[in-house]
């Protein structure tokens, strides 16, 4: 605890906070960081099921894997990188922050300079002009690898070799840069098109003893560390003894199912985004796991056309974005009936609203495990393992309860985009 401490007083002081808005927790020590979570997960899921105390992080500090920065540029000419100010446009600089990955915070910074020596046009989002926008760095923490994606208005960069070859030769631990392109005026960071500039166009990073190929438009969770205590929780909540049929849902570059793979019968995977399943699949591949599929699609519609076509399933891991389940997703589970479900959730008050309505249709709350995947931020991820405990049964879906009341409760900050 000692060592936690100490550690995380090197996040205290830091002077973007004000602006910033994401370190809620700046300058608290970490064990009270804890304890105010652990208050926030009883008071909105105590009533659910029991809560257990929180899994805190090792190392709070600088554990961010995935970094972005905002390119800008001061009255002198020079070239930054930042963050907009809380609920504004307007860009802060940003030199150092406590919470990213040091090597990512040490790139950002030779972009910026890069960017003014090669005279790059930088975006100016009240204009719509301009070349460079964002950059995104995502690093390995296993691997090693890491991956730089600038986002650029127009699919050329001028320069781009002489670009490319400074660049490595002031980061060498590069070990691909993409370029994205996104000439839309939109508040998403990344659009749809990449063009490798050097490497592979993606990196591979370790989770739970397998590999993972990560796609600059895939998710991964942010925080490499916590995630093996998260996803060894959850399977541990699963209870599989290798006869089960398993469903992923939202399953992302098919992390957890992958993970889960090898205690199961199967594993069917369900993921909205298309470079995320394409990941999955090759995912899947590199483990040599044979029992796992994938299926590009929403996860509400597969699993209300499996209820439909009285498939089977005997668990249901669930881990969706900040937003939650849906009203059919969850009806689908309950004509599914597995025997168990696994929540997996970075936002306890859509949770609460998501198990409200499983409570309803007869599920019981077994346990909630919160973990800290997000520390000095508000962010909260936890478990909720559900078991059913009615006896009724729907045979067809029907959604009978107050869908504008289920939407009320709305999407938070970005966690899980
Ligand atoms: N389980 C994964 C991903 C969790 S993040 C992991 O741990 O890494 C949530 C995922 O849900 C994202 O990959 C996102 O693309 C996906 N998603 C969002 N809306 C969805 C929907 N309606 N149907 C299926 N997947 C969805």
């Amino acid at each position: 605890m000692e060592e936690i401490k100490n550690q995380a007083k090197k996040t205290e002081g830091c002077p973007y906070a004000k602006k910033c808005g994401g370190c809620v927790y700046q300058g608290k020590p970490y064990e009270e960081q804890l304890k105010l979570k652990q208050k926030t997960v009883s008071s909105l899921l105590g009533k659910y099921g029991k809560v257990s105390p929180i899994l805190g992080a090792q190392c709070p500090d600088h554990y961010r894997n995935k970094v972005h920065g905002i390119f800008g540029r001061d009255k002198k000419g020079n070239v930054f990188t930042g963050i907009y100010e809380e609920k504004s446009h307007r860009i802060v600089p940003v030199e150092n922050c406590g919470i990213e990955d040091s090597k990512a915070t040490a790139i950002l910074k030779t972009l910026a300079v890069l960017a003014k020596q090669f005279k790059f046009l930088i975006y100016d989002e009240d204009r719509d002009f301009g070349l460079l926008r964002h950059a995104l760095i995502r690093v390995g923490r296993k691997s090693g690898e890491i991956m730089v994606v600038l986002v650029l208005t127009s699919p050329i960069l001028p320069s781009k070799n002489s670009f490319t070859k400074e660049l490595l030769r002031r980061h060498p631990e590069i070990t691909t840069i993409v370029l994205n392109v996104n000439d839309r005026k939109t508040t998403m960071v990344l659009g749809t098109r990449n063009i490798t500039l050097y490497g592979k166009g993606y990196i591979e990073d370790e989770l739970c003893g397998l590999r993972f190929r990560i796609s600059p438009n895939s998710f991964y969770q942010i925080n490499s560390e916590q995630t093996e205590v998260l996803y060894q929780k959850a399977i541990e909540f699963a209870g599989l003894t290798g006869k089960e049929r398993v469903i992923d849902a939202y399953c992302g570059i098919g992390t957890i199912g992958g993970c889960a793979a090898a205690k199961a019968k199967e594993v069917i995977g369900v993921e909205l985004n298309k470079d995320a399943v394409k990941d999955a699949i090759t995912n899947a591949k590199l483990n040599n796991i044979k029992n796992i599929r994938f299926w590009n699609d929403d996860a509400g519609k597969f699993m209300i056309r499996m209820a439909e076509n009285k498939e089977k399933a005997d668990l249901v891991f669930m881990d969706p974005p900040r937003s939650g389940s849906t009203p059919e997703f969850i009806e689908s589970v309950n004509i599914l009936k597995p025997k168990r479900v696994v929540y997996v959730s970075c936002d306890p008050t859509t949770l609460a609203r998501d198990l409200e309505l499983f409570t309803k249709k007869g599920w019981k709350v077994q346990k909630i495990q919160p973990v800290d995947m997000f520390p000095y931020t508000k962010s909260i991820e936890s478990i909720a393992l559900l078991q059913r405990v009615s006896n009724t049964r729907s045979r067809s879906i029907t959604l009978d309860f107050d869908m504008e009341d289920y939407h009320r409760i709305k999407n938070g900050d970005d966690h899980k985009k």
